[in-house]
């Protein structure tokens, strides 16, 4: 099926160090190397995701922030990075939109607008996927990511057994499908800082998939110090060690996002 209409995913956990970022920046690699064209979005003031892929946000003079309260196009402010994925920027300003949206009328709609009206320009600007990186929060970026969003994925760390935090995103995930998109769907919990050799590990992923009735995405993404290396290269892991386990790992993991989005 070719459909060339976008699957927005919603990368999405109110808990810092989960692997959002990283999950983002690779996922996104890896379907660049299928040959998709792909949008990443940071919506992190901290500006990780644009750091990792080698811009440094203080060089930058418009940003997200831009977009999203300033009503500027967004394609003035993408940036192709070297991996041939197209960027869409954050500087520390994206603290303020959060505070300068909470007064706008139809704020849950502002990261929607920017996605259809990307579609709507067409031809370079079609993107097959858009991955929106998500905050550490559940204030007003994070609702209207899943507000734009075909499906929200949710990286969870396997090293704790504290996932109190997933019940309240589910609790939003539900309010936004009430109020602002119908058609959202949950795509399922993503395993990161997976260590299969413990029981423990293993223990935690069937506890949440059970407690919370959420589809697991597979292969877990192992627990690998190659990921540290990765953001000071300006690269994402991919690039930097092509044929590690975590490399691998986000390949078959976009591949069977692929399968499931019926873009194959
Ligand atoms: P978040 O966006 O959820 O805050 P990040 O993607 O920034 O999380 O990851 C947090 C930290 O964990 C980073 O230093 C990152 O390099 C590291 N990390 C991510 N995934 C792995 C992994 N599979 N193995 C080891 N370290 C990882
Ligand atoms: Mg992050």
């Amino acid at each position: 099926m070719s459909t060339k209409r976008t699957t927005t995913l919603a990368i999405a956990n109110q808990k810092g160090g989960v692997a959002k970022t990283t999950t983002v920046a690779s996922i996104g690699a890896a379907l660049v190397e299928l040959g998709h064209k792909v949008l990443i979005v940071d919506l992190d003031p901290q500006a990780c995701l644009t750091f990792s892929l080698g811009i440094d946000p203080e060089d930058l003079e418009l940003s997200v922030h831009h977009v999203l309260t300033k009503g500027l196009d967004a394609t003035e402010v993408i940036i192709e990075t070297e991996e041939g994925i197209d960027l869409l920027p954050a500087t520390i300003e994206l603290a303020r939109a959060e505070a300068d949206l909470l007064t706008r009328t139809g704020r849950e709609h502002v990261i929607r607008g920017v996605v259809d009206d990307l579609a709507e320009k067409g031809d370079e600007w079609d993107y097959d996927w858009i991955l929106l990186d998500c905050p550490p929060s559940l204030g007003v970026l994070t609702v209207a990511a899943l507000t734009a969003a075909d499906g929200v994925l949710i990286p969870l760390q396997c090293e704790t057994l504290s996932h109190r935090g997933v019940g309240q995103l589910l609790d939003t995930v539900h309010d936004v499908r009430r109020f602002t998109n119908k058609g959202l769907a949950v795509w399922g919990v993503l395993p990161t800082l997976y260590d299969g050799r413990t029981n423990h590990s293993r223990t935690v992923l069937e506890t949440i998939s059970e407690t919370y009735d959420l589809e697991v995405i597979e292969p877990p993404i192992p627990k690998t110090i190659k990921f540290a290396e990765a953001p000071a290269a300006g690269r994402s892991i991919l690039a930097t060690s092509r044929s590690s386990k975590g490399a691998k790992a986000y390949r078959e993991v976009a591949a069977n996002l692929v399968t499931r989005a019926g873009r194959g």
